[in-house]
């Protein structure tokens, strides 16, 4: 199974969790359900961009937080 990174989008905290499909993981420090994963995600993208916000040019993207095309954890 592969270990992906998140970002809890409530506290900040960011973690590393086993992923089993496409199940959701929380926050180990507050137990929110809103992260977002930093691989592919709105965490990475803002994080490399300074704090901007990057628009993505890939209009198949499902999610409207990021440029993900399944995003199951940022709540968009
Ligand atoms: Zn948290």
């Amino acid at each position: 199974m592969p270990i992906y990174e998140y970002q809890c989008k409530k506290c900040g905290h960011e973690f590393e969790q086993l992923v089993f499909g496409q199940e959701a993981p929380k926050c180990p420090t507050c137990g929110g359900a809103k992260v977002c994963r930093l691989m592919s995600c709105c965490g990475f993208i803002s994080k490399g961009a300074g704090g901007q916000t990057v628009s993505a040019s890939a209009g198949s993207s499902s999610c409207g937080g990021c440029s993900a095309s399944s995003c199951a954890g940022c709540g968009h």
